[in-house]
């Protein structure tokens, strides 16, 4: 699948739910509105359109939501893509906020994940309480060390907002090493309607990392997980940092993805609106090969790349989807 900027699309993410049991505030409002279940693809109908996606050269899957282990049997789901790798399917990873990931780690390991990210945008457990609006950062903490346990390799994700966590990267940073996790940072995006003004949370990265350069010594590395982020090797811990910066540099020039939403609709940017109904696809009855045509022509319309400006003046975001529904 190459589109038609050139670019190889060979990485498939994968909203498995809308549902999350937390409420972190850069992402969702506090009372969300969710999706009734009929419009959800059911785990079979997810599998297949996987299935289509590895058999035209989608070599890497991320399953993500909502909180994807908060989905009932969604084991099934990794167990079927699993028996799928080394067969087209290179890779298959999750990302979590690891509220499950006690219960699920050995399962995922089993089923062939071998790297997972965590979403942890803090150490202190009353931040991460009200970050989340309720959330109990034990649960999450058990998660990534039953993750660590089962031998998965972790990386924490981080939110970087204003006055929230800003003064605490450091510490993550020394909490990642001494750990064995790679961290990566990500600026807040516009996306959905939250409770709150977001250009009062925005932090540009290269800020911070002019900051942790005061006390550690980051690396230049060509290392690259096909995910948009650029790292940087820490000299102190051995570990890894990234930095995911969608605002304040052009990420889209290497784009190698797509997002499907768990009703089926395929996204071709984050930051774009056009998307392509593939539930209607599935339940009209299509065959593989119409499948195959339809995500074909679905990647012939991937844009060149997204244009995320705050809507200062109306305070609106500029894509009106939240992050849990097209999954980050
Ligand atoms: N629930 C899982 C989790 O939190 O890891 C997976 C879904 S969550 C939408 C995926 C990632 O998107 C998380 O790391 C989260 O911090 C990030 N995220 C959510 N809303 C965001 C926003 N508005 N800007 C930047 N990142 C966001
Ligand atoms: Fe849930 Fe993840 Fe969104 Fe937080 S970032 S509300 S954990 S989906």
């Amino acid at each position: 699948m190459i589109d038609p900027f050139g670019r190889p699309i060979t990485y498939l993410r994968v909203s498995v739910t809308d549902r999350c049991d937390l409420r972190c505030v850069y992402c969702m409002a506090e009372d969300m509105t969710f999706l009734p279940k009929a419009e959800i693809l059911s785990l079979e109908e997810l599998d297949r359109l996987c299935g289509a996606f590895i058999r035209l050269g989608t070599g890497k899957i991320r399953i993500t939501g909502g909180e994807p282990l908060v989905r009932r049997d969604v084991m099934r789901l990794f167990d079927s893509l699993g028996a799928r790798l080394g067969n087209g399917l290179r890779e298959l990873t999750v990302t979590t906020n690891g509220t499950q990931l006690s219960r699920h780690a050995d399962a995922l390991a089993k089923a062939g994940v071998r790297r997972i990210n965590v979403s942890l945008d803090t150490l202190v457990p009353e931040k991460f309480a009200a970050m989340t609006r309720w959330g109990k950062i034990e649960k999450t903490l058990d998660g990534i060390f039953a993750a660590k346990a089962a031998g998965l390799a972790i990386k924490i994700n981080a939110v970087a907002m204003k006055g929230v966590n800003e003064d605490e990267f450091d510490a993550l940073l020394a909490w990642c090493g001494e750990h064995g996790f790679d961290l990566c940072l990500i600026e807040t995006m516009p996306m959905g309607d939250i409770d709150g003004d977001r250009t009062d949370q925005y932090l540009p990265l290269s800020m911070v990392r002019a900051r942790l350069r005061k006390t550690w010594t980051l690396d230049d590395t060509d290392y690259a997980t096909g995910g948009p982020a650029r790292y940087y090797n820490v000299a102190e811990t051995g570990r890894r940092i990234g930095f995911i910066t969608p605002m304040t540099h052009n990420f889209c020039e290497s784009c190698n993805r797509v997002r499907l939403t768990c009703t089926g609709t395929l996204y071709m940017c984050l930051g774009q609106d056009d998307s392509a109904d593939f539930r209607r696809v599935l339940r009209a009855g299509a065959s593989d090969d119409e499948l195959d045509a339809a995500i074909l022509a679905a990647i012939a319309r991937k844009p060149k790349g997204h244009d995320f400006i705050i809507d200062r003046s109306h305070n609106r975001p500029a894509v009106a989807r939240h992050m849990s529904v097209t999954g980050g």
